[in-house]
């Protein structure tokens, strides 16, 4: 029981509240907040909790985080460990990265060192230490083509591990983190490639740019759907796709395809190598009755104006109203084409059902 008073090491915040942590500025206030500037900080104090049996949300950036108003009962753990090191220990392309630098800040350093390999993660929200938990990709990349090891505080064991990426059963927007928080990323580790040209990008047609071209390029495309963080623009106000991208069966999306009608010979369809098919979210939100803006000027939560899959807090949304706005789309989905979207973030102490 003397362990319940102990004080963890890391440094100790007031008056935080969940919506100054998130991306899309809603949720209440945890019991208290905690800010781990190392890796040693962070696996002690999240073990200390645990050890306490306090509930904890460990956040990065906050921006795949829905989580409830009022007051929660949790307690805040802000992985603030931001080191980055490029060609570590002299090993060409190998980078490291603490939990708690930002994603972006590691794309921009391992692009000015002439590496190659998450050029098209450029402008991706959040912490380096969050990439793992739902391999975050875009524009044909996931960090899982690159993650080589994980440094991982095991809550279960109490041990401190580089484990390799493998064991973390990446696929698409999932590990066996996401949801568990079986175990906190202290660190993570890449093996990216020195180069010239960036990898082949799918929005150009395979093309490769210069490097550099091809981190702005990705950051100008980002910006024009509301995809890059900007304090001034409420389209920006989110988590980023609201929707996983649902995988069905060949007849399920011949069946999505017959009920649209005419509009089908456009609806993106991407073959698995399962056989089972990729629908587009965004597409199939928009055939449903839901034009970007939705519900309309006066709602406090919106489809962003630029891009369908993104909800949106238009500056006074509370969480209920973002949750409300997330039922009225998946409901209306599943009426019109009898799918059921999957929400893309972490949900904390509230639910679609
Ligand atoms: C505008 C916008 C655009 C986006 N675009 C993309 C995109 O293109 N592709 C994509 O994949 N995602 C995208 N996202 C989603 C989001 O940016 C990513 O999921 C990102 O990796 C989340 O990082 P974070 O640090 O903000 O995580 P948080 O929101 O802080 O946390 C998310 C989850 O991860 C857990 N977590 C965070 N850090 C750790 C850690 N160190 N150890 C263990 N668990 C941890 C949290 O407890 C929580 O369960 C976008 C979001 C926004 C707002």
């Amino acid at each position: 029981m003397h362990q319940h008073s102990a004080t963890p090491p890391a440094e100790r915040l007031s008056g935080v509240r969940l919506a100054d942590l998130t991306t899309l500025r809603v949720g209440g206030a945890p019991r208290e907040a905690f800010r781990a500037r190392t890796s040693e900080e962070l696996a002690r104090t999240v073990s200390l909790l645990d050890v306490s049996r306090t509930p904890l949300l460990i956040v990065g950036g906050g921006s795949n985080l829905v989580v409830a108003d009022g007051d929660l009962d949790l307690v805040v753990v802000i992985a603030a460990n931001d080191g980055i090191e490029v060609n570590a220990g002299g090993v060409p392309g190998l980078v490291r990265a603490g939990a708690g630098a930002v994603w972006d800040d590691v794309v921009a350093a391992t692009v000015e060192a002439g590496l190659s390999g998450i050029e098209t993660l450029s402008g991706i929200p959040g912490s380096a230490g969050a990439t793992p938990v739902q391999n975050v990709g875009a524009y044909g990349a996931e960090v899982s083509d690159v993650l080589t090891r994980v440094h991982l505080y095991n809550r279960e064991t109490g041990e401190t591990e580089w484990v390799p990426a493998s064991s973390l059963e990446l696929a698409y927007r999932y590990s066996n983190l996401k949801f568990t928080g079986r175990a906190v990323v202290l660190d993570i580790e890449m093996q990216l490639a020195p180069a010239d040209l960036s990898i082949p990008l799918r929005h150009l047609g395979g093309e490769r740019l210069p490097l550099a071209e091809a981190r702005a390029d990705i950051l100008r495309v980002r910006a024009s759907k509301g995809m890059v963080l900007d304090a001034a623009d409420y389209d920006t106000w989110s988590a980023g796709s609201f929707f996983t991208n649902p995988i069905v069966p060949v007849a399920v999306a011949d069946e999505v395809a017959r009920t649209v009608g005419p509009d089908a010979a456009t609806m993106p369809r991407y073959p698995q190598p399962d056989g089972m098919v990729k629908l587009s979210a965004a597409w199939i939100i928009e055939r449903a009755g839901f034009p970007r803006g939705f519900p309309g000027d006066d709602a406090p939560a919106r489809l962003s104006t630029k891009h369908t899959l993104a909800l949106t807090n238009r500056g006074s949304a509370t969480t209920d109203d973002i949750v409300d706005l997330a039922r009225t789309i998946r409901d209306g989905v599943r009426d019109r084409f009898g799918v059921t979207l999957v929400p893309e973030p972490v949900w904390v102490g509230v639910s679609l059902d």
